[in-house]
Protein backbone atom coordinates (compact mmCIF):
# COMPACT_ATOMS: atom_id res chain seq x y z
CA UNK A 1 0.00 0.00 0.00
CA UNK A 2 2.67 2.57 0.95
CA UNK A 3 4.46 1.45 -1.91
CA UNK A 4 1.59 2.80 -4.11
CA UNK A 5 1.43 6.16 -2.60
CA UNK A 6 5.04 7.38 -2.88
CA UNK A 7 4.81 5.48 -6.60
CA UNK A 8 1.75 8.01 -7.03
CA UNK A 9 3.99 11.33 -5.10
CA UNK A 10 6.80 10.45 -7.53
CA UNK A 11 4.58 10.49 -10.74
CA UNK A 12 1.66 12.94 -9.98
CA UNK A 13 0.29 14.52 -7.22
CA UNK A 14 -3.31 12.70 -6.73
CA UNK A 15 -6.64 13.79 -6.21
CA UNK A 16 -7.09 12.79 -2.03
CA UNK A 17 -10.28 12.12 -1.40
CA UNK A 18 -10.73 12.08 2.91
CA UNK A 19 -13.68 9.95 4.38
CA UNK A 20 -14.95 6.68 2.37
CA UNK A 21 -18.42 7.12 3.43
CA UNK A 22 -21.62 7.85 1.34
CA UNK A 23 -20.07 11.11 -0.14
CA UNK A 24 -16.43 9.48 -0.92
CA UNK A 25 -17.61 6.72 -2.08
CA UNK A 26 -19.58 7.39 -4.02
CA UNK A 27 -17.14 10.39 -5.98
CA UNK A 28 -14.39 7.80 -6.13
CA UNK A 29 -15.96 5.02 -7.95
CA UNK A 30 -17.26 7.20 -10.13
CA UNK A 31 -14.48 9.37 -11.24
CA UNK A 32 -12.73 5.87 -11.51
CA UNK A 33 -15.53 4.84 -14.59
CA UNK A 34 -14.86 8.58 -15.78
CA UNK A 35 -11.22 8.97 -16.20
CA UNK A 36 -9.56 5.19 -15.12
CA UNK A 37 -5.93 6.50 -15.47
CA UNK A 38 -6.27 9.44 -12.59
CA UNK A 39 -4.73 8.74 -9.95
CA UNK A 40 -7.10 8.56 -6.62
CA UNK A 41 -6.25 7.97 -3.33
CA UNK A 42 -9.03 7.29 -0.77
CA UNK A 43 -8.80 7.32 2.87
CA UNK A 44 -10.27 6.63 6.22
CA UNK A 45 -10.06 6.44 9.33
CA UNK A 46 -12.18 3.02 9.62
CA UNK A 47 -11.81 -0.35 7.77
CA UNK A 48 -15.33 -0.46 6.91
CA UNK A 49 -17.84 1.35 5.25
CA UNK A 50 -21.01 1.40 6.75
CA UNK A 51 -24.16 1.23 5.39
CA UNK A 52 -25.91 3.61 8.33
CA UNK A 53 -29.85 3.15 7.02
CA UNK A 54 -29.62 -0.64 6.97
CA UNK A 55 -27.85 -0.26 11.05
CA UNK A 56 -31.56 -0.71 12.31
CA UNK A 57 -31.97 -4.18 10.90
CA UNK A 58 -28.28 -5.23 12.44
CA UNK A 59 -29.74 -4.27 15.91
CA UNK A 60 -32.89 -6.82 14.94
CA UNK A 61 -30.59 -9.34 12.88
CA UNK A 62 -32.84 -9.05 10.20
CA UNK A 63 -29.42 -8.95 8.77
CA UNK A 64 -25.42 -9.66 9.93
CA UNK A 65 -23.49 -7.13 10.72
CA UNK A 66 -20.78 -8.10 7.62
CA UNK A 67 -23.71 -7.30 5.06
CA UNK A 68 -24.22 -3.90 6.31
CA UNK A 69 -20.03 -3.19 6.70
CA UNK A 70 -18.39 -4.44 4.02
CA UNK A 71 -14.43 -3.77 3.57
CA UNK A 72 -13.23 -0.38 1.91
CA UNK A 73 -10.25 -2.93 0.76
CA UNK A 74 -12.16 -4.92 -1.47
CA UNK A 75 -14.14 -2.41 -2.47
CA UNK A 76 -11.30 -0.12 -3.58
CA UNK A 77 -9.14 -3.01 -4.62
CA UNK A 78 -12.12 -4.31 -6.94
CA UNK A 79 -12.47 -0.64 -8.71
CA UNK A 80 -8.39 -0.31 -8.75
CA UNK A 81 -8.44 2.48 -6.25
CA UNK A 82 -5.58 3.03 -3.80
CA UNK A 83 -6.84 2.66 -0.42
CA UNK A 84 -5.24 3.77 3.29
CA UNK A 85 -6.62 3.50 6.28
CA UNK A 86 -5.96 6.41 8.01
CA UNK A 87 -7.25 9.76 10.11
CA UNK A 88 -6.75 12.84 9.02
CA UNK A 89 -5.38 15.61 11.77
CA UNK A 90 -4.61 18.47 10.09
CA UNK A 91 -4.87 20.33 6.08
CA UNK A 92 -2.42 22.60 5.38
CA UNK A 93 -4.64 24.35 2.06
CA UNK A 94 -2.17 26.81 1.43
CA UNK A 95 0.90 24.30 1.09
CA UNK A 96 -2.04 21.68 -0.47
CA UNK A 97 -0.86 18.57 1.78
CA UNK A 98 -2.43 16.81 4.41
CA UNK A 99 -1.40 15.25 7.82
CA UNK A 100 -2.45 12.03 9.34
CA UNK A 101 -2.19 10.50 12.95
CA UNK A 102 0.50 8.54 12.04
CA UNK A 103 2.68 11.81 11.25
CA UNK A 104 2.13 10.81 7.16
CA UNK A 105 2.47 13.53 5.43
CA UNK A 106 1.08 13.91 1.86
CA UNK A 107 0.37 16.50 -0.98
CA UNK A 108 -2.68 16.91 -3.19
CA UNK A 109 -3.53 18.27 -6.59
CA UNK A 110 -7.59 18.09 -5.72
CA UNK A 111 -8.54 17.52 -2.82
CA UNK A 112 -12.37 16.20 -1.75
CA UNK A 113 -13.29 16.29 1.93
CA UNK A 114 -15.91 14.10 2.81
CA UNK A 115 -15.50 13.06 6.89
CA UNK A 116 -19.51 12.76 7.28
CA UNK A 117 -21.18 13.80 11.35
CA UNK A 118 -21.30 13.01 14.39
CA UNK A 119 -24.38 13.05 17.56
CA UNK A 120 -24.59 16.72 18.52
CA UNK A 121 -25.74 17.00 22.42
CA UNK A 122 -25.87 20.64 22.05
CA UNK A 123 -24.20 20.84 24.89
CA UNK A 124 -27.20 19.70 27.38
CA UNK A 125 -25.67 18.59 30.55
CA UNK A 126 -24.73 14.71 31.19
CA UNK A 127 -25.62 13.97 27.34
CA UNK A 128 -22.36 12.25 26.32
CA UNK A 129 -21.59 10.89 29.29
CA UNK A 130 -25.27 9.26 30.20
CA UNK A 131 -26.46 8.63 26.82
CA UNK A 132 -26.21 6.19 24.02
CA UNK A 133 -26.24 6.99 20.65
CA UNK A 134 -27.00 5.29 17.03
CA UNK A 135 -24.30 6.92 14.67
CA UNK A 136 -22.01 4.25 13.68
CA UNK A 137 -21.11 0.91 14.62
CA UNK A 138 -18.95 0.94 17.67
CA UNK A 139 -22.72 2.56 19.02
CA UNK A 140 -24.74 0.13 18.11
CA UNK A 141 -22.82 -2.60 19.66
CA UNK A 142 -22.45 -0.72 22.87
CA UNK A 143 -25.95 -0.07 22.58
CA UNK A 144 -26.53 -4.05 21.25
CA UNK A 145 -24.80 -5.41 24.25
CA UNK A 146 -26.86 -3.14 27.38
CA UNK A 147 -29.91 -4.18 25.68
CA UNK A 148 -28.79 -7.90 25.75
CA UNK A 149 -27.56 -7.50 29.35
CA UNK A 150 -30.99 -5.71 30.76
CA UNK A 151 -32.62 -8.57 28.23
CA UNK A 152 -32.12 -10.87 31.77
CA UNK A 153 -33.58 -8.49 34.52
CA UNK A 154 -37.12 -7.03 34.88
CA UNK A 155 -39.55 -5.37 32.43
CA UNK A 156 -40.95 -2.20 32.24
CA UNK A 157 -37.43 -0.91 31.77
CA UNK A 158 -37.51 3.24 30.92
CA UNK A 159 -36.47 3.96 27.93
CA UNK A 160 -36.03 7.41 26.59
CA UNK A 161 -35.49 8.34 22.87
CA UNK A 162 -34.51 12.16 22.28
CA UNK A 163 -35.33 13.39 19.10
CA UNK A 164 -38.66 12.46 16.92
CA UNK A 165 -36.90 12.56 13.56
CA UNK A 166 -36.29 9.16 11.42
CA UNK A 167 -33.52 7.35 13.59
CA UNK A 168 -35.30 7.93 16.59
CA UNK A 169 -38.95 6.77 15.18
CA UNK A 170 -37.21 3.68 13.72
CA UNK A 171 -34.95 2.60 16.50
CA UNK A 172 -37.92 3.11 18.75
CA UNK A 173 -40.13 0.92 16.66
CA UNK A 174 -37.23 -1.93 15.69
CA UNK A 175 -36.76 -1.86 19.96
CA UNK A 176 -40.23 -2.44 20.80
CA UNK A 177 -40.67 -5.43 18.05
CA UNK A 178 -37.47 -7.12 19.57
CA UNK A 179 -37.96 -6.86 23.04
CA UNK A 180 -41.50 -6.38 23.47
CA UNK A 181 -42.41 -5.31 27.01
CA UNK A 182 -39.02 -5.15 28.83
CA UNK A 183 -38.96 -1.53 27.77
CA UNK A 184 -41.49 1.26 28.05
CA UNK A 185 -40.37 3.27 25.16
CA UNK A 186 -41.11 7.09 25.35
CA UNK A 187 -40.08 9.80 22.35
CA UNK A 188 -38.61 12.89 23.78
CA UNK A 189 -39.63 15.65 20.73
CA UNK A 190 -39.07 19.28 21.08
CA UNK A 191 -41.30 20.33 18.46
CA UNK A 192 -45.31 20.12 17.90
CA UNK A 193 -44.92 17.06 15.47
CA UNK A 194 -42.67 13.79 15.11
CA UNK A 195 -41.03 13.73 11.71
CA UNK A 196 -41.52 17.41 10.92
CA UNK A 197 -39.09 17.35 8.00
CA UNK A 198 -40.60 14.57 5.87
CA UNK A 199 -43.30 13.47 3.86
CA UNK A 200 -46.60 13.56 5.16
CA UNK A 201 -47.33 10.11 4.39
CA UNK A 202 -44.56 8.80 6.04
CA UNK A 203 -44.99 10.53 9.19
CA UNK A 204 -48.85 9.53 9.20
CA UNK A 205 -47.37 5.97 8.77
CA UNK A 206 -45.34 6.66 11.96
CA UNK A 207 -48.09 7.82 14.35
CA UNK A 208 -49.81 4.67 13.55
CA UNK A 209 -46.89 2.55 14.17
CA UNK A 210 -45.62 4.25 17.24
CA UNK A 211 -49.54 3.98 18.34
CA UNK A 212 -49.71 -0.18 17.37
CA UNK A 213 -46.72 -0.32 19.85
CA UNK A 214 -47.78 1.92 22.30
CA UNK A 215 -44.77 4.15 22.40
CA UNK A 216 -45.34 7.55 23.93
CA UNK A 217 -44.73 10.82 22.68
CA UNK A 218 -43.66 13.81 24.31
CA UNK A 219 -44.17 16.97 21.70
CA UNK A 220 -42.85 20.36 22.83
CA UNK A 221 -40.55 18.75 25.01
CA UNK A 222 -36.52 19.51 25.55
CA UNK A 223 -34.01 17.62 27.75
CA UNK A 224 -32.42 19.70 29.84
CA UNK A 225 -29.98 17.19 31.78
CA UNK A 226 -29.43 13.91 31.88
CA UNK A 227 -28.13 12.17 35.07
CA UNK A 228 -27.25 8.25 36.30
CA UNK A 229 -30.21 7.63 37.12
CA UNK A 230 -32.56 10.91 35.92
CA UNK A 231 -34.05 12.58 33.30
CA UNK A 232 -35.22 16.39 33.15
CA UNK A 233 -37.37 17.62 30.59
CA UNK A 234 -38.84 20.81 30.21
CA UNK A 235 -42.40 21.46 28.83
CA UNK A 236 -45.11 23.84 28.81
CA UNK A 237 -45.90 22.34 32.54
CA UNK A 238 -42.34 22.90 33.85
CA UNK A 239 -39.39 21.19 34.58
CA UNK A 240 -40.07 17.34 35.13
CA UNK A 241 -37.34 14.90 36.43
CA UNK A 242 -38.04 11.26 35.63
CA UNK A 243 -36.60 7.65 36.30
CA UNK A 244 -34.85 6.17 33.59
CA UNK A 245 -32.97 3.20 32.71
CA UNK A 246 -31.76 4.20 29.35
CA UNK A 247 -31.63 7.21 26.75
CA UNK A 248 -30.16 6.86 23.59
CA UNK A 249 -29.94 10.28 22.04
CA UNK A 250 -30.22 10.75 18.47
CA UNK A 251 -31.94 14.76 18.72
CA UNK A 252 -28.85 16.05 15.64
CA UNK A 253 -25.72 15.45 13.86
CA UNK A 254 -22.44 18.15 13.32
CA UNK A 255 -20.26 18.22 10.96
CA UNK A 256 -17.08 15.66 11.87
CA UNK A 257 -14.30 18.65 11.15
CA UNK A 258 -12.23 17.80 14.34
CA UNK A 259 -8.87 18.55 12.12
CA UNK A 260 -10.03 21.96 11.18
CA UNK A 261 -7.78 23.90 13.56
CA UNK A 262 -7.80 27.09 11.84
CA UNK A 263 -10.85 29.48 10.88
CA UNK A 264 -9.20 29.54 7.43
CA UNK A 265 -12.14 28.38 5.56
CA UNK A 266 -15.96 29.82 5.73
CA UNK A 267 -18.11 27.65 7.64
CA UNK A 268 -22.37 27.89 7.46
CA UNK A 269 -24.30 26.62 11.18
CA UNK A 270 -21.24 25.03 11.69
CA UNK A 271 -20.59 23.31 8.29
CA UNK A 272 -17.72 24.14 5.40
CA UNK A 273 -19.78 26.48 2.71
CA UNK A 274 -19.24 25.42 -0.97
CA UNK A 275 -20.28 27.08 -4.09
CA UNK A 276 -23.02 25.48 -5.99
CA UNK A 277 -19.81 23.69 -8.28
CA UNK A 278 -19.33 22.40 -4.09
CA UNK A 279 -16.08 23.91 -4.05
CA UNK A 280 -14.82 25.77 -0.93
CA UNK A 281 -14.85 29.28 -1.50
CA UNK A 282 -11.09 30.56 -2.22
CA UNK A 283 -9.38 26.99 -3.05
CA UNK A 284 -9.96 26.51 -6.39
CA UNK A 285 -8.91 22.89 -6.14
CA UNK A 286 -10.52 21.81 -2.48
CA UNK A 287 -14.16 20.60 -2.37
CA UNK A 288 -16.47 19.26 0.58
CA UNK A 289 -19.22 16.96 -0.11
CA UNK A 290 -21.91 15.19 1.94
CA UNK A 291 -22.78 15.91 5.59
CA UNK A 292 -19.65 18.47 6.43
CA UNK A 293 -20.90 20.84 3.83
CA UNK A 294 -23.73 23.35 3.24
CA UNK A 295 -24.07 24.60 -0.56
CA UNK A 296 -25.00 28.21 -0.45
CA UNK A 297 -28.32 29.11 -1.33
CA UNK A 298 -29.52 25.52 -1.14
CA UNK A 299 -28.56 25.70 3.15
CA UNK A 300 -32.42 23.25 3.66
CA UNK A 301 -31.17 20.59 1.54
CA UNK A 302 -31.42 17.36 4.10
CA UNK A 303 -28.98 16.15 5.64
CA UNK A 304 -28.64 12.65 4.09
CA UNK A 305 -27.06 9.58 2.13
CA UNK A 306 -29.53 10.37 -0.65
CA UNK A 307 -28.13 14.26 -0.69
CA UNK A 308 -24.37 12.87 -0.35
CA UNK A 309 -23.97 10.71 -3.15
CA UNK A 310 -25.87 13.16 -5.54
CA UNK A 311 -22.79 15.29 -4.48
CA UNK A 312 -20.46 12.78 -5.31
CA UNK A 313 -21.99 12.33 -8.62
CA UNK A 314 -22.47 15.39 -9.48
CA UNK A 315 -18.50 16.02 -8.18
CA UNK A 316 -17.04 13.52 -10.26
CA UNK A 317 -18.61 15.05 -13.53
CA UNK A 318 -16.94 18.13 -12.37
CA UNK A 319 -13.69 16.94 -11.62
CA UNK A 320 -13.66 15.04 -15.17
CA UNK A 321 -14.71 18.75 -17.02
CA UNK A 322 -12.20 20.95 -14.95
CA UNK A 323 -9.33 18.72 -15.72
CA UNK A 324 -10.26 18.48 -19.69
CA UNK A 325 -10.03 22.26 -19.16
CA UNK A 326 -14.03 22.73 -19.50
CA UNK A 327 -16.46 24.69 -17.22
CA UNK A 328 -17.98 23.15 -14.49
CA UNK A 329 -21.86 22.66 -13.36
CA UNK A 330 -23.97 23.81 -10.09
CA UNK A 331 -25.27 21.12 -8.30
CA UNK A 332 -29.00 19.78 -8.30
CA UNK A 333 -30.78 18.01 -5.68
CA UNK A 334 -33.21 15.80 -7.23
CA UNK A 335 -35.73 14.80 -4.63
CA UNK A 336 -36.24 10.95 -4.87
CA UNK A 337 -38.37 10.32 -2.08
CA UNK A 338 -37.56 8.85 1.45
CA UNK A 339 -38.06 5.65 3.40
CA UNK A 340 -38.07 5.14 6.58
CA UNK A 341 -38.28 1.19 8.64
CA UNK A 342 -41.52 0.88 10.87
CA UNK A 343 -40.36 -2.53 13.19
CA UNK A 344 -39.36 -5.37 12.08
CA UNK A 345 -40.35 -6.04 8.47
CA UNK A 346 -42.33 -3.10 8.19
CA UNK A 347 -41.46 0.42 6.14
CA UNK A 348 -43.03 3.17 4.54
CA UNK A 349 -42.13 5.18 1.48
CA UNK A 350 -42.67 8.32 -0.37
CA UNK A 351 -41.77 9.57 -3.23
CA UNK A 352 -41.38 8.80 -6.72
CA UNK A 353 -45.05 9.74 -7.48
CA UNK A 354 -46.15 6.92 -5.20
CA UNK A 355 -46.11 5.79 -1.74
CA UNK A 356 -46.13 2.37 0.20
CA UNK A 357 -46.34 0.88 3.58
CA UNK A 358 -46.20 -2.51 5.38
CA UNK A 359 -44.35 -5.94 4.65
CA UNK A 360 -44.20 -4.80 1.48
CA UNK A 361 -42.69 -1.59 1.69
CA UNK A 362 -40.08 -3.49 4.04
CA UNK A 363 -39.29 -5.23 0.85
CA UNK A 364 -39.40 -2.21 -1.52
CA UNK A 365 -37.10 -0.34 0.42
CA UNK A 366 -34.23 -2.77 0.44
CA UNK A 367 -34.48 -3.45 -3.32
CA UNK A 368 -34.48 0.64 -3.79
CA UNK A 369 -31.77 1.23 -1.73
CA UNK A 370 -29.84 -1.16 -4.04
CA UNK A 371 -31.13 0.20 -7.67
CA UNK A 372 -30.65 4.10 -6.10
CA UNK A 373 -26.45 2.68 -5.61
CA UNK A 374 -25.87 1.82 -9.36
CA UNK A 375 -22.03 2.77 -8.70
CA UNK A 376 -21.57 1.15 -5.70
CA UNK A 377 -23.67 -2.23 -6.00
CA UNK A 378 -21.10 -4.25 -7.60
CA UNK A 379 -18.79 -3.37 -4.60
CA UNK A 380 -21.63 -3.78 -1.61
CA UNK A 381 -22.00 -7.53 -2.57
CA UNK A 382 -23.14 -8.31 0.56
CA UNK A 383 -25.31 -5.87 1.06
CA UNK A 384 -26.70 -5.93 -2.60
CA UNK A 385 -27.62 -9.59 -2.12
CA UNK A 386 -29.67 -9.06 1.17
CA UNK A 387 -31.61 -6.56 -0.83
CA UNK A 388 -32.23 -8.44 -4.01
CA UNK A 389 -32.92 -11.90 -2.27
CA UNK A 390 -36.44 -11.11 -4.12
CA UNK A 391 -36.04 -9.22 -6.45
CA UNK A 392 -38.24 -11.58 -8.49
CA UNK A 393 -41.17 -10.39 -6.70
CA UNK A 394 -40.72 -6.66 -7.20
CA UNK A 395 -39.29 -7.03 -10.98
CA UNK A 396 -42.93 -4.90 -11.93
CA UNK A 397 -42.70 -2.39 -9.54
CA UNK A 398 -38.89 -1.65 -9.92
CA UNK A 399 -39.00 -1.32 -13.87
CA UNK A 400 -41.99 1.42 -12.71
CA UNK A 401 -40.10 2.58 -10.09
CA UNK A 402 -36.62 2.76 -12.02
CA UNK A 403 -38.65 5.05 -15.12
CA UNK A 404 -38.74 7.59 -13.35
C1 LIG B 1 -28.71 5.25 11.90
C2 LIG B 1 -28.73 6.12 10.67
C3 LIG B 1 -29.66 5.88 9.67
C4 LIG B 1 -29.68 6.65 8.53
N1 LIG B 1 -30.64 6.39 7.57
C5 LIG B 1 -30.65 7.12 6.43
C6 LIG B 1 -31.60 6.83 5.40
O1 LIG B 1 -32.45 5.96 5.55
N2 LIG B 1 -31.53 7.57 4.26
C7 LIG B 1 -30.61 8.56 4.07
O2 LIG B 1 -30.59 9.17 2.99
N3 LIG B 1 -29.72 8.88 5.04
C8 LIG B 1 -29.71 8.18 6.21
N4 LIG B 1 -28.81 8.49 7.20
C9 LIG B 1 -27.88 9.63 7.01
C10 LIG B 1 -26.70 9.18 6.17
O3 LIG B 1 -26.14 8.00 6.66
C11 LIG B 1 -25.66 10.28 6.11
O4 LIG B 1 -26.25 11.48 5.65
C12 LIG B 1 -24.54 9.86 5.17
O5 LIG B 1 -23.83 8.77 5.73
C13 LIG B 1 -23.57 11.03 4.92
O6 LIG B 1 -22.57 10.61 4.05
P1 LIG B 1 -21.10 11.20 4.21
O7 LIG B 1 -20.30 10.55 3.14
O8 LIG B 1 -21.14 12.66 4.33
O9 LIG B 1 -20.61 10.66 5.65
P2 LIG B 1 -20.42 9.17 6.17
O10 LIG B 1 -21.19 8.21 5.35
O11 LIG B 1 -20.67 9.22 7.64
O12 LIG B 1 -18.88 8.89 5.93
C14 LIG B 1 -17.86 9.62 6.55
C15 LIG B 1 -16.57 8.82 6.50
O13 LIG B 1 -15.49 9.64 6.91
C16 LIG B 1 -14.61 8.89 7.73
N5 LIG B 1 -13.86 9.83 8.57
C17 LIG B 1 -14.34 10.65 9.53
N6 LIG B 1 -13.36 11.40 10.06
C18 LIG B 1 -12.22 11.06 9.42
C19 LIG B 1 -10.86 11.48 9.53
N7 LIG B 1 -10.48 12.46 10.37
N8 LIG B 1 -9.94 10.90 8.73
C20 LIG B 1 -10.29 9.93 7.85
N9 LIG B 1 -11.57 9.49 7.70
C21 LIG B 1 -12.51 10.05 8.48
C22 LIG B 1 -15.55 7.96 8.50
O14 LIG B 1 -14.85 6.83 8.99
C23 LIG B 1 -16.59 7.61 7.44
O15 LIG B 1 -16.27 6.44 6.73
C24 LIG B 1 -28.75 7.72 8.37
C25 LIG B 1 -27.81 7.96 9.37
C26 LIG B 1 -27.79 7.17 10.52
C27 LIG B 1 -26.77 7.45 11.60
Amino acid sequence: MHNNISLMKSIQKPIVIVGAGFAGMTFALNLKNLNPSLPILVVDSKSNFIFKPLMYEVLSKEIRSWEAAPKFADIFSDAGITFLKNCLTKISFKENTLEFSDELKLSYRYLVICTGSLPNSFLAKGVDENCYFFNDFHDLNKLKSFLKKSQKNSIHKKLFIVGGGPSGIELACKIKDIFADQFEINIIEKSNEILNRNKIFNREQAEKALEKRKIKVLLNSTVKEVSENKISISSEVGITSLDKDLVIWTAGVRPNLGYLKTDEITKKFGRILVNNNLRIENYKNCFAIGDISIIEGMEDLPITAQVAMQQGKHLAKNLELLILGNDTLPFEFQDNGEMISLGIGEASISGLGFTLSGKLAFEARRIIYASKLPDIRESLKSAYSWMFQKKSIFKKFLKKNNSN
